[in-house]
């Protein structure tokens, strides 16, 4: 088991500036992260997971302390094949607590070795997720201050493309 390495997984449709605060906090922590894009399809994604991590890719460089992976199937099965057990996931608020425990208690159940580690966001962050930040850019708002240029251009330009979308 390599202790200096972490899983920080998750759906990323798309990265917005909370992922990255997390992935940069991560990587004071741990020498080597693997960011595992989750198909999660069960969440009726807005991206496919190769745009996911592509933009991932066009944020992040090449950063050599950070790999990009897709994830499919069970985390506990991703851990065990790269023989990294620790995951880390990122705390908003008193409402991500709930599901983060259990997800944690299941992992911990189906896997012993693994440990999560919960990172918090600067503040301006807290508020930031995916899903508000795809609501906001679907009626047109401006989105540029939430997520990388990449991410924010892509998605003016999907508004353009589909100027009925409401
Ligand atoms: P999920 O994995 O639930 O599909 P996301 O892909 O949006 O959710 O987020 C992946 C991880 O990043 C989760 O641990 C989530 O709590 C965390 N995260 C999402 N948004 C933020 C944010 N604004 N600040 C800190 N962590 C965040």
């Amino acid at each position: 088991m390599n202790k200096s390495r972490a899983i920080y997984p998750g759906s990323f449709d798309p990265v917005h500036f909370g992922h990255l605060d997390v992935i940069k906090r991560s990587t004071h922590l741990f020498s080597d992260l693997i960011i595992a894009v989750a198909a999660s399809k069960s969440k009726g994604p807005f991206f496919s997971v190769e745009e996911r991590m592509a933009m991932l890719r066009e944020t992040l460089g090449d950063d050599p302390a950070i790999t990009i992976l897709p994830l499919e199937g069970l985390l506990v099965d991703f851990a065990r094949e790269h023989g990294v057990f620790t995951v880390i996931r990122g705390l908003r608020a008193v409402s991500d607590f709930e599901f983060e425990f259990q997800m944690a208690l299941m992992n911990r159940k189906l896997e012993p070795r693994l440990e999560t580690v919960y990172l918090t966001p600067k503040e301006d962050y807290t508020y930031l997720s995916s899903r508000i930040m795809k609501e906001v850019a679907r009626f047109g708002g401006d989105v540029s201050q939430l997520a990388p240029s990449c991410v924010s251009e892509r998605l003016a330009r999907m508004r353009v493309r589909n100027p009925g979308a409401e």
